[in-house]
């Protein structure tokens, strides 16, 4: 498959156009190597970890959400460098599509909004808005962990939350917070909220699920589609967070007990491993759970969850 038929077909699925002014010139084919590819890589990220990763199953091509390279560099880091060093020795070129991609149809907002089964979605200029059957935001933070197996933070407790807005990646900024309050939303969800965003609201339920599993997903998606268009292989490599997440004071009472028997060493070392035990069951159990829920369509999934 030509390189030039596999940009212009990127072209069509999020026309470079869509993107962010500060976006210009660094999107699109970052490095062009061969003209003929046979395979295709995707992530979230352009990295070390993800190029050797490429190079393994012998693709000719990364196409990346984050690109390479964003800040412009006159000092080439370690980093830079062996990332750089795996694409040129294996001949892998680079092709980035980040805000054009988030606003694009069936780009990352989509399939943000899609795995939250959200009702009647709208586009908003930043990112989707949809309805969802009337929660508090306890129960709303812990469905969106739930959809999107992720760990998230909340803030703003509602009662009756029934209108979201979704935006993939960091996207509590204050001027995205203003557009969810004209909208009429109850909720946000997006990721890196800061705390001046954070003490400025006072409104609206503000759900972070982590960079990470609000935009994977949408390059995830990708792959199948890019697949069906262009006949060649296409595989997805994931590079997981390995973001948790822990309250101390959800376990405090449980805490404190420990710490007034004053456990020994032997019997901790036991608890930690039957707690090992567990979290592997919890983790294959979810691992079913998440299967079968994308076996699902998005209405039956929503049903499911219920
Ligand atoms: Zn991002």
């Amino acid at each position: 498959m030509k390189l030039t038929k596999i940009v212009q077909t990127l072209e069509e699925i999020a026309p470079p156009e869509l993107a962010d002014d500060f976006d210009k010139g660094r999107i699109g084919l970052i490095l062009g190597l061969k003209d003929d590819v046979s395979r295709i890589a995707v992530a979230l990220d352009a990295n070390s970890y993800v190029l050797e990763k490429a190079a393994e199953i012998g693709a000719d091509m990364l196409i990346t959400h984050h690109t390479l390279i964003f800040h412009p560099v006159n000092i080439i880091s370690k980093s830079l460098a062996s990332s750089l060093k795996i694409a040129l020795d294996h001949g892998i070129s680079l092709y980035s599509m980040h805000t054009n991609y988030d606003r694009a149809d069936g780009g990352i907002n989509d399939v943000l909004a899609a795995n939250l089964g959200l009702k009647n979605i709208k586009t908003s200029e930043i990112g989707r808005i949809g309805d969802i059957e009337t929660c508090s935001s306890a129960e709303l933070a812990a469905y969106v962990s739930d959809c999107l197996q992720t760990p998230v933070m909340y803030a703003g407790e509602k009662q009756e939350i029934s209108k979201v807005m979704v935006v993939g990646g960091s996207g509590f900024r204050n001027e995205f917070l203003k557009i969810a309050r004209e909208s009429g939303v109850d909720a946000f969800i997006s990721s890196e909220l800061k705390h001046d965003v954070l003490r400025m609201n006072g409104d609206l339920c503000l759900i972070d699920a982590t960079h990470y599993a609000t935009e994977n997903p949408g390059m995830k998606a990708l792959c199948p589609r890019l697949h069906s268009l262009l006949g060649i292989a296409v595989e997805f490599i994931d590079q997981p967070s390995g973001l948790r997440a822990f309250d101390f004071r959800a376990d405090k009472n449980k805490a404190e007990l420990n710490i007034k028997e004053g456990k020994e060493d032997c019997k901790q070392k036991e608890e930690e491993k039957d707690s090992l035990d567990l979290m592997l069951e919890e983790q294959a159990r979810n691992q079913i759970r998440s299967d079968y829920r994308r076996s699902l369509g998005n209405e039956n999934r929503r049903r499911y969850l219920e």
